[in-house]
């Protein structure tokens, strides 16, 4: 089984070796307590049990730093699970093998074995949503560091940006992120009155980057702007860690990926135009797997964990 852990929801699905689903549990949750989360945990294994085929393992992608051996959770910014032994914890509750891992490593995981990535040996995925999620393949393998590796949306990109959650400022995440784009939308709402987006703002609608990409889709220049304004940011960033890492692809996957080539053209074009020579053509392609890639990815680590 595995468990996806994100900062407002939880998705989890009962997977077998061809990486079919045969059952799926989602939980909306905000504001919880810890032990209401680890509750929550148990109840929605407890309910995949009752069901054919039984898991055998479970597998959990949680939005946090881990240390070294993946066993207990450093940091976690949208759920209450700092300083939890996590692993030890669960295995004990659930009285079977358990894995934990980022959420964004399990995401990359299985878009390198049935997603953007698959077939290649060292991959980047970048996850746009209220943040910027990261993971590093490399040689075939999640590269974990000593285990907090993969941070790629807290590389700086501004020396006087703005404030990141992380502590630092300028992060890539506080420019191209879903939480970005809304910003940039609500800038050019208030700049250009008469565009959609100005529109929309008027009619008290929160500009969201859903909103600037349903617009940006039927055509409002506006927010086609906007898409292409962090686009660029985004790519000067790609540029980085095309340089760094050298990768088959660049996967980029969160909901802000649903902007598409509205998004990833321009970052493409920048990319381009700031990578060192071999570096100009690494690939940088949409997620495949959506919004099912953390289940399906901490799914398989649990496969192999048998
Ligand atoms: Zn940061």
């Amino acid at each position: 089984m595995g468990i996806d852990a994100g900062g407002t929801k939880l998705l989890g699905g009962v997977v077998d070796e061809g990486l079919a689903v045969h059952h799926r549990v989602h939980r909306l949750w905000r504001g919880m307590e810890r032990q209401d989360v680890l509750d929550l945990f148990v109840e929605v294994v407890e309910e995949a049990l009752a069901t054919e085929p039984e898991p055998e393992a479970v597998g959990f992608g949680i939005p946090s730093l881990l240390d070294r051996d993946r066993a207990v959770s450093l940091e976690c910014v949208h759920l209450p699970l700092a300083g939890v032994p996590f692993r030890d914890l669960m295995s004990e509750r659930l009285d079977r093998p358990v894995v934990v891992d980022n959420d964004a490593n399990c995401a990359l995981l299985a878009e390198a074995r049935a997603g953007a990535a698959r077939g290649a040996a060292d991959a980047l995925l970048l996850t746009l949503g209220t943040g910027i999620g990261g993971g590093i393949l490399a040689g075939g393998q999640l590269y974990r560091g000593r285990g907090s590796a993969g941070e790629l949306g807290h590389i700086v990109v501004e020396l006087d940006g703005e404030p990141c959650p992380c502590g630092s400022s300028g992060c890539l995440e506080t420019v191209a992120s879903g939480s970005a784009i809304a910003r940039a939308g609500e800038a050019a709402a208030a700049a250009q009155p008469a565009s959609g987006l100005g529109k929309a703002s008027a009619e008290g609608r929160e500009i969201t980057g859903a909103l600037v990409t349903e617009l940006a889709g039927e055509g409002d220049a506006a927010a086609v702007a906007v898409l292409a304004e962090v686009g660029v940011k985004l790519g000067a960033g790609l540029a980085g860690l095309a340089n760094a890492f050298s990768p088959d692809v660049i996967v980029i996957g969160g909901g802000a990926s649903a902007a598409g080539e509205l998004l990833l053209g321009p970052a493409r074009e920048e990319m381009q135009r700031r990578a060192l020579g071999p570096n100009r053509d690494v690939r940088v392609e949409e997620a495949h797997l959506g919004e099912e890639a953390g289940m399906l990815g901490a799914a398989l680590m649990a496969l192999e964990a048998r």
